[in-house]
């Protein structure tokens, strides 16, 4: 007996098998869940495909989540294949990649309006549209980081968009709990994707989180085991929060002293 045995959902963000999404996806078939891929371009199709057919998928749709025709048109295609269905993964962020270094006061108009538009206004109408096909309830999972509440150099404007992100996952819980959906994120430790390596010295800022967190780095896996939990019904009634899957580096208010000489975390 699989914990999802029976639930169907959609996972809109795999690019390739070291997404976040990937993790959850594994995750979910490994309980029986019954998932749809949705995504974001053509070029991805030839990765996505076989990933998704590993897990027993026969839905996989291309969805650019910066148009409103294609969002609609994909859910039209969801509700002909599922009918209706029990869970929603919102893992998806872009920025332009000269948004995510150096100084934050030249951050342009038009990479806020992007970042901010990819990364925090799609989980709202994803949300609205998946609300149609959840008549009993349903449950939203998104992914965030630590930038969005504390100063993460180059990750800039990125961290104001997840800040925006984790306030509209706690409007998305008020609203949506009406239609008993529930709608939570989770903060991600830092983790080697795509869309990671965008963001300027990246390669330090992991090794340095893996030295300072108490449980050092986290992985897909990790992530997958979190998002199984809030989009199961272990946690009915839990809504509008931010699961923190760090290894415990924001509990953190300093580095060990250790490492402060260069040394390596104390024993
Ligand atoms: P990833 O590159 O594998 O996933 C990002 C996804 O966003 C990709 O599938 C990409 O195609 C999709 N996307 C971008 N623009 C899109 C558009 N216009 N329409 C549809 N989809 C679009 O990287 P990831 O690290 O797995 O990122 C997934 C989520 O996890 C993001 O929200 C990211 O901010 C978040 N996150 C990542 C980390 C990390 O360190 N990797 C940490 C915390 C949170």
């Amino acid at each position: 007996m699989g914990l999802f045995d029976g639930k169907k959902g959609l996972i809109f963000g795999v690019a390739n098998k070291n997404s976040i999404a990937w993790g959850i996806a594994q995750a979910l078939h490994a309980e029986g869940a019954t998932l749809g891929f949705s995504y974001a371009g053509e070029i991805l199709k030839k990765r996505v495909e076989p990933l998704a057919a590993s897990v027993g998928s026969d839905f996989v749709e291309e969805c650019d989540v910066t148009n409103d025709d294609a969002i609609a048109a994909t859910f039209a295609k969801i509700a002909d294949h599922f009918g209706e269905i029990d869970f929603l993964v919102h893992s998806i962020a872009f920025a332009p990649g000269e948004e995510l270094g150096g100084r934050f006061h030249k951050t342009s108009r038009n990479g806020f309006r992007i970042a901010l538009d990819i990364s925090c206004y799609s989980l709202i109408t994803l949300a609205g549209h998946a609300r149609e096909l959840m008549p009993n309830g349903g449950s939203i999972v998104t992914m965030t980081y630590y930038g969005a509440e504390k100063v993460t150099p180059n990750y800039n404007v990125m961290g104001v968009a997840k800040a925006a992100l984790e306030a509209s996952v706690r409007y998305l819980a008020w609203d949506l709990g009406k239609d008993s959906i529930r709608v939570n994120a989770i903060s991600a430790g830092p983790i080697k994707t795509l869309a990671a390596s965008g963001v300027s010295g990246f390669r330090k800022s992991l090794n340095y989180v893996g030295q300072v967190a108490p449980m050092g780095n986290v992985d897909q896996e990790d992530v997958g085991q979190a998002a199984l939990f809030l989009l199961s019904d272990h946690a009915t009634r839990i809504t509008g929060e931010v699961l923190y899957v760090d290894g415990g580096y924001n509990i953190m208010g300093a580095p060990d002293p250790t490492m402060m000489d260069g040394g390596e975390k104390s024993e």
